[in-house]
């Protein structure tokens, strides 16, 4: 029985996060696809209203609090340790205590201005996720910053939350479905028995849904990170959404996209900002030294992709000028 195809389908949408979250969710009876896309409602709000920076949750208190040791929720404290670790291995290139430039610029909410050098300067300084500390006292886990500092989890919560999500649809019955957390995509099974779903990947440079490859994706995640997405033009450059803490500014890459497939979501999340900011040279030698890690660097002449040995059989090409190595 377990290979019965399911026979109901039901694809909803919600506004959380900044962002739109939609699933694709299959059941055996009406009954139970309508009870997923509750869970799908009902725990993004959740993760939104403990997680959101943009608003007073229990993660916007850790800022509020610098320098205090402040009580966080079991989520939080999961997701943080997971943030500093990925800092470590990077060397910060994903970098979570982003956050004095990323409220400095403002880029994708409302920022058109390249702030003044000293400003960037003084941001810098707060920029240090060693100084970060999360631990566990009596069965409550406590996080703390340093004075000044500012948690930023937008590069890893996406990926996160995903992840939880499907881990939740499945204890509840679920064994079909695809949640996408605003290009943060989440394969729960295969799409049928035998056949994987299918997720394609932005072309950065038409429009929304137009893809320059598919990836086949079962039980795991898979998470773009792109120039396209948020940013600001002025004086003929674009300023793009993520930042370096070692310049201060927008990261300068000759990488179009990164995407990585895995069956963590948070680590995917992570690193394909990591890597993003990085660029070409270094992304490939940490792909080199990190074979767990599965990704495709897009370059930004969208015709070279660099794609890893395990993603090799379940990758396909539709732009007829790609070149994949
Ligand atoms: P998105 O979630 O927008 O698709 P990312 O996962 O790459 O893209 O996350 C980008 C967000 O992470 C930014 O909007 C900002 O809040 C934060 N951020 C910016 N630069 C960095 C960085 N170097 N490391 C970690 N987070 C960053
Ligand atoms: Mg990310
Ligand atoms: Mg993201």
């Amino acid at each position: 029985q377990e290979a019965e195809a399911a026979e109901y389908e039901l694809d909803t949408t919600t506004l959380h996060m900044g962002t739109v979250v939609s699933a694709k969710l299959l059941g055996k009876t009406p009954e139970a696809v309508k009870r997923y896309a509750e869970l799908v409602e009902s725990e993004v709000k959740r993760y939104d209203d403990m997680m959101s920076v943009h608003k007073e949750t229990p993660l916007n208190e850790v800022n509020r609090r610098a320098g205090e040791a402040v009580p966080v929720t079991p989520e939080i404290a999961e997701m943080s340790r997971m943030a500093l670790k990925i800092a470590d291995e990077t060397g910060s290139a994903f970098e979570p205590m982003i956050g004095p430039l990323v409220n400095l610029w403002k880029i994708g909410f409302g920022g058109n201005e390249v702030p003044s050098d000293e400003a960037i300067k003084k941001a810098i300084e707060l920029v240090d996720h060693r100084k970060v500390r999360v631990w566990e006292d009596k069965g409550q886990w406590f996080m703390q910053i340093g004075k000044g500092q500012n948690v930023d989890m937008g590069a890893i919560a996406k990926g996160y939350i995903g992840q939880k999500l499907a881990e939740k649809l499945v204890v509840a019955g679920a064994t079909h479905g695809l949640l996408d957390l605003g290009g943060n995509v989440v394969a729960i099974g295969e799409k049928f028995p035998g056949q994987p779903w299918r997720i394609g990947l932005q072309s950065p440079d038409k429009e929304r849904g137009s893809y320059f490859a598919v990836i086949s994706a079962a039980n795991e995640s898979v998470i773009t990170s792109g120039a396209y997405e948020r940013n600001f033009e002025k004086n003929g450059r674009r300023y793009g959404h993520i930042l370096s803490p070692v310049t201060g500014r927008p990261v300068t890459t000759d990488i179009a996209s990164v995407t990585i497939v895995d069956s963590h979501g948070a680590r995917a999340d992570a690193l394909c900002t990591a890597l993003f900011a990085m660029g070409w040279d270094k992304a490939e030698a940490f792909l080199r030294a990190h074979p767990e890690v599965h990704a495709v660097l897009l370059k930004e002449n969208l015709e070279d992709a660099l794609v890893s040995e395990a993603l090799r059989n379940k990758i396909q090409p539709y732009d007829s000028n790609l070149r994949m190595h």
